[in-house]
């Protein structure tokens, strides 16, 4: 903490080298404490980067873009030396980034790419366009093993929230997979809603996902069933679960359609375990940890942090170096091996 550090040392009168190395500190900025996902990135960041000598200083901000710049802005002030930032809207925060460069803080962009500045430093994140690529391979296997004799299949998009950067690179690797068979004719989208600007979810709301998928049934399905739903994240697959239930699939002879997901959130598990959810993509949290923990001890010790991809992740300013951890599906005949026997989570937590 460069400047409280510099005040005690000029108040009490010692010079910076009889004071010894203080520990720098990394400001956390965190979009929200609604899913698990983010409550466990936070904690393995304070975990690690504690464990590598640093202070933490983290904050929630609750899907509030003005409650994240207030919090970024005030560990500005506080003089963290870096800043880690999940970003609620990637395009809200070039005004606060200008400042912190201006008072010589790092910034690493968490899992969301931070758009329009030419601020930030790093960009630690998993390989977005693969996720949905894995979510639509697990749509389609899971369609040709529940609906093998209903083709052309009825399939519904969802997509994430049209001002997080990762909700577009979701949406283009699943199309990637679904279009051909979109063109072949062995998927149909009876609503005839597609793009992200169409099929977006603003604030990844599973709310918003439920009534939306209310409206899909009532306006296109009653006539025909709905066989697969692609949605980019378990809180989204929560609702579109619960309005499906809702008009009896799941039950009575009526199989539940293939819902994909993200996250692995434990809720999900359950729901996978239970033949509700089809399948979730896991990123696993302490590995993007220790991404970013290594990325801020190479800056702030001169040397080069470690990066694998130098194009995908262009800003709209600058193409932002960044390192892309692999994402892995998940679903019932493989969830024990990555979930549980990864020490990620126990047994008795997802029964
Ligand atoms: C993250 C996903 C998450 C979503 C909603 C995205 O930016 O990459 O892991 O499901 O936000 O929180």
């Amino acid at each position: 903490m460069k400047f409280k550090t510099a005040a005690v040392a000029l108040m009490i009168g010692v010079s910076w080298s009889a004071m010894g190395a203080m520990a720098e500190t990394v400001g956390i900025s965190m979009p929200t404490k609604s899913s698990a996902r983010w409550i466990a990135d936070g904690e393995n960041m304070v975990q690690q980067f504690q464990e590598a000598g640093y202070d933490t200083d983290l904050q929630y901000a609750e899907d509030d873009i003005p409650n994240q710049l207030a919090q970024v802005e005030n560990m500005i002030t506080k003089g963290v030396d870096v800043l880690v930032i999940a970003a609620i809207d990637g395009t809200t925060l070039s005004n606060a980034l200008a400042n912190a460069k201006a008072a010589d803080i790092k910034v690493i962009a968490y899992d969301r790419l931070i758009r329009d500045t030419p601020d930030i430093d790093y960009y630690a994140t998993f390989d977005n366009f693969k996720v949905g690529v894995e979510q639509a391979n697990s749509l389609v296997s899971g369609l040709e093993a529940r609906f093998p004799d209903d083709k052309p299949w009825n399939v519904e998009l969802f997509g994430g929230s049209p001002d997080d950067n990762n909700a577009y690179f979701f949406y283009d690797g699943a199309i990637s997979v679904l279009q051909p068979l979109i063109d072949a004719g062995d998927i149909v989208i009876p609503s005839g809603q597609t793009g992200m600007q169409t099929v977006g979810t603003l604030r990844w709301d599973g709310a918003v996902a439920q009534a939306r998928m209310d409206n899909l049934l009532s306006a296109n399905y009653t006539d025909k069933d709905v066989h697969g739903v692609l949605s980019p994240y378990d809180g989204l697959s929560i609702g579109i679960l619960s309005s499906l239930k809702g008009v009896g699939y799941g039950s009575g002879g009526q199989p539940m359609p293939i819902v994909t997901g993200q996250d692995a959130e434990v809720q999900s598990v359950k729901s996978i375990l239970a033949d509700e959810q089809y399948s979730t993509v896991f990123k696993d949290t302490r590995e993007l940890a220790r991404v970013t923990v290594g990325m801020v001890d190479a800056m702030l010790k001169g040397g080069e942090p470690e990066i694998n991809d130098t194009q995908t992740y262009d800003n709209g300013v600058k193409v932002v170096p960044s390192y892309l951890l692999e994402p892995v599906g998940v679903d019932k005949s493989n969830w024990e091996g990555i979930l549980i026997e990864s020490g990620y989570y126990t047994a008795e937590q997802v029964q």
